[in-house]
């Protein structure tokens, strides 16, 4: 038996059979130069990698016209058309005869050299094809390092994965039915990986920095998402206090969820709305059955990050309009893509940034890029036509920003209108308050806000100065960091000062030991994965607002994250609420 400590990602205990996942991402890829004699072989090489993964994809693509749609049938076809394209071939043999570049190297950069001219195309279908290509690259590049990939979406017997890192797209695309906890050496609690593990309530545990190289396929693995015990073929004894565990948990998850219909009113009458996070629309169809009361944060950008899918206006359009009509009345808060980060469109950025969580990110992003960034502006009007649909705009830091991106939602209801469309000529906007700076001017931009929204996964990150998924310094991403909640009680008060909305759709927001302390700063509005509302939801039921005001000024009050968190523990366990 051997333990391993890491990161309580995603709540839930779970026992099950480890799958090492082992590429899911490509390694460093070498490069170095090819003799001249040589580079018929290198070709020779290429050549063969590429037989394979043509190979591949014709496996791939019989049994997705077996098995799935036309339009995930097309998706393969796609990628088989790419490899075989004469420019795309071509490029590469330039690569390895003339520029003496390896193969390896050759496909990386003329996979580069596409995804940037793809990017900036005026023509969305080939904007749409860049996550096409990289896949296609992924597939040749496995070959050529001789790395066997396995498809996450084809596991046929329940596991729990076990992988160095997982990206957000492995687990979009993986079967998620039979994955019963994940484990990973990277990431953080508020890593997109945690996020979606969350979402869909698969218990995980991250930044265990030696996950891949302790844990074999078939290894029993006990994991705990609540404490982030991850057990390698635990002993019966052991198991068996897993086993009861697991049973415990159920138990209470069940009582909280009982409460899905009662309102989120602490005992002295404090109303608070619970909302959901949602990554991809079919969340949104379950969110109801958590109690959710809307939609806070649909982070639209997943739309892009699907293998294979084409984000253009009608199918955007098509997604929004599922989640609108999924919430009836309730309100739908639909984020504008927030792409970069670590959110990469591709392992190939254009740009190859250096930093780039301080780099080319969402509202940058959408600014620098105003065709995309008015096609989607579109698809939400027009979908907000038959549904109660409002507009985030994410990472905004200064006041020049929103501006820009009002006078462009502007241009995108003209363009609505001159085709005719019906579209919501009211719609809401909103702020997300996660830079720092846009902490302090919160009273500047509330003037131009309907709400603020805390995102505080990155207003930690950028406060603290700590990659959110960097596991090395995970430790350092306190949200209960006196500076943190100093900053969220500014905005809070900007927002009320002016009579709007100051909701938060951080992670924060859905950990139930931190419900008290943020109702005690004011907040009106939580959004969280939707299974983390019953927790939310009890602990709001069971605790006074009054109360929570004098809990969050001692906190304000505090000198240091340990001794907030200390604070916060004893005033939880006093109540019995942890
Ligand atoms: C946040 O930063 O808190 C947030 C909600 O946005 P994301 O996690 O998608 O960056
Ligand atoms: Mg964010």
């Amino acid at each position: 038996m051997k333990t391993i400590t890491g990161i309580p990602a995603s709540p839930g205990i779970a026992i099950g059979t480890a799958f090492l996942y082992a590429e899911s991402g490509i390694p460093e890829i070498p490069r170095y130069s090819i003799a001249g004699e040589q580079s018929g072989a290198e070709m020779e090489r290429l050549r063969d990698a590429m037989e394979q993964a043509k190979k591949d994809l014709r496996g791939v693509l019989d049994r997705a016209e077996k098995e799935m749609s036309g339009e995930h049938a097309a998706i393969f076809e796609a990628h088989l058309m790419m490899i075989e394209d004469p420019y795309f071939t071509g490029r590469l043999e330039e690569r390895i005869l003339k520029e003496t570049q390896n193969a390896e190297w050759a496909v990386r950069e003329t996979v580069r050299e596409l995804a940037g001219k793809m990017m900036v195309s005026p023509d969305p279908l080939f904007r749409e094809r860049v996550t096409d290509i990289t896949d296609v690259s992924r597939r040749i590049l496995s070959h050529l390092l001789a790395i066997h990939r396995v498809s996450l979406a084809d596991l046929k017997e329940d596991c729990i994965i076990a992988a160095h890192d997982l990206l957000p797209s492995d687990i979009l695309v993986m079967n998620r039915e039979r994955v019963k906890a994940i484990v990973t050496d990277m990431g953080s609690g508020t890593s997109h990986t945690a996020i979606l593990a969350r979402a869909f309530n698969i218990p995980a545990v991250l930044g265990l920095s030696s996950a891949a190289s302790e844990i074999v396929t078939g290894d029993i693995l006990a994991v705990d998402g609540n404490s982030g015990e991850v057990i390698v073929n635990p002993p019966k004894a052991v198991l068996s206090k897993y086993q009861k565990e697991t049973a415990k948990y159920r138990k209470k998850t069940d009582e909280f969820l009982a409460m899905r219909d009662l309102p989120a009113e602490t005992l002295d009458g404090r109303m608070v709305t619970l909302k959901a996070n949602i990554e991809i629309p079919e969340e949104a169809e379950k969110a109801a059955s958590y109690g959710a009361q809307g939609i806070g944060l649909y982070r639209s950008e997943f739309l892009f990050l699907t293998p294979g899918r084409a984000a253009s206006e009608e199918v955007q359009f098509r997604a929004y309009s599922r989640v609108l009509a999924a919430m009836g009345d309730l309100p739908v808060t639909i984020r504008t893509v927030d792409i970069g980060g670590d959110k990469v469109l591709s392992d190939f950025q254009p740009d190859g940034e250096k930093n780039p969580l301080l780099g080319w990110r969402a509202i940058r992003f959408s600014l620098a890029l105003p065709d995309l960034f008015k096609t989607q502006l579109r698809a939400i009007l027009r979908a907000g036509a038959a549904g109660n649909a409002r507009i985030m705009f994410p990472l905004i830091s200064g006041l020049e920003e929103l501006e820009r991106a009002l006078a462009m939602l502007e241009e995108a209801k003209d363009e609505c209108r001159l085709k005719g469309h019906a579209f919501a000529e009211n719609i809401e906007t909103g702020v997300m308050i996660e830079v720092p700076s846009a902490a302090v001017i919160a009273e500047v931009l509330a003037e131009k806000s309907g709400f603020f929204s805390i995102g505080t996964n990155d207003l930690v990150q950028y406060s603290l100065a700590v990659d959110r998924g960097n596991e090395r310094v995970g430790y350092l991403a306190q949200p209960v960091h006196p500076a943190v909640l100093r900053l969220i009680k500014m905005t809070v008060d900007a927002a009320h000062n002016r009579g709007i909305t100051a909701a938060m759709c951080g992670e924060m927001a859905g950990d139930p030991a931190l419900t008290a302390a943020l109702l005690g700063l004011g907040l009106d509005e939580l959004s969280m994965a939707s299974p983390s509302i019953p927790a939310v939801k009890r602990v709001v039921r069971e605790v006074k607002a009054e109360e929570c005001r004098v809990l969050a000024g001692e906190l304000l009050a505090g000198r240091s994250a340990s001794e907030n968190a200390a604070l916060l523990r004893g005033w939880m366990e006093k109540r019995r609420l942890l």
